[in-house]
């Protein structure tokens, strides 16, 4: 199964890279793409990256473990990443749609591209909901808290309100806070990978702030206790992120 596949797809993966590296768009080397049957495959086998994580893994220990980092990041992280850029070479091809686009329509294609559209777009979102760079009390802008004191009454309730919708997601999921249609800041939580761009998915609106409450985002530290990992995981919060989403 892996090798001649692996073969070719590092062959491409490679000769990408080196068409990259003379600066060269394969627009403009047709013979060079057309030695392979599945060309167009170059771009998008490779449509979906992870980013690079802004901080290192062993940076938010305040709340999460070294190795959780690693393993959520590069085994977890990386897998969805990869699935999903196998799930858009079979059901999208050689179109261009965006990630949104495909999740916005999430009813149309396979669970795969549902599972694994869905978490890359969560992973990535998640990274950056995160920093090391924070203050002791780690507390949101005075801006951020009149939205959220708006429509919570205060940072307390809306802390209480988000950390029960984390607590009870049974089994694996998410947390969120999303800005609805009418502006609105409301918070829910969804399933497996779903999110809030999901036409399938009963919470609605543009994430602004997401927690993965699956087991492998805090079970080395906190094993059953998912109550600890939500109130530490409020230290690392990166709020000039949510912020910054909230327009
Ligand atoms: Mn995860």
């Amino acid at each position: 199964m892996k090798t001649s596949h692996s073969n070719r797809r590092n062959f491409i993966i490679n000769t990408g890279k080196a068409v990259m590296a003379l600066g060269l768009s394969t627009t403009v080397i047709p013979s060079i793409a057309n030695t392979f049957h599945e060309n167009t495959s170059l771009l998008a086998e490779e449509k979906f990256k992870q980013l690079p994580l802004l901080y290192k893994f062993d940076s938010l220990q305040t709340a999460i473990d070294t190795q959780t980092m690693e393993i959520h990041y590069t085994k977890h992280a990386a897998t969805y990443c990869k699935n999903l850029n196998d799930a858009y070479l079979a059901e999208v091809g050689n179109k261009n749609k965006s990630l949104e686009e495909i999740l916005s329509a999430i009813s149309k294609y396979s669970p795969k591209m549902r599972n694994n559209g869905g978490g890359h777009f969560n992973h990535e979102m998640f990274w950056q909901c995160m920093t090391p760079n924070v203050t002791t009390e780690n507390k949101p802008s005075e801006t951020l808290t009149k939205n959220l004191v708006k429509d919570f009454g205060s940072i307390e309730a809306f802390k209480t309100q988000f950390g029960e919708a984390a607590k009870s997601r049974f089994g694996s999921g998410w947390a969120w806070l999303v800005k609805s249609k009418d502006g609105k800041l409301i918070i829910g939580s969804t399933p497996n990978q779903d999110n809030p761009l999901m036409d399938i998915c009963e919470l609605k609106g543009l994430p602004i702030l997401c927690l993965d409450v699956w087991e492998h985002a805090y079970y080395l530290r906190y094993q059953n206790k998912r109550a600890d990992y939500i109130a530490n995981w409020w230290k690392i919060v990166d709020w000039n992120f949510v912020e910054k989403k909230l327009g």
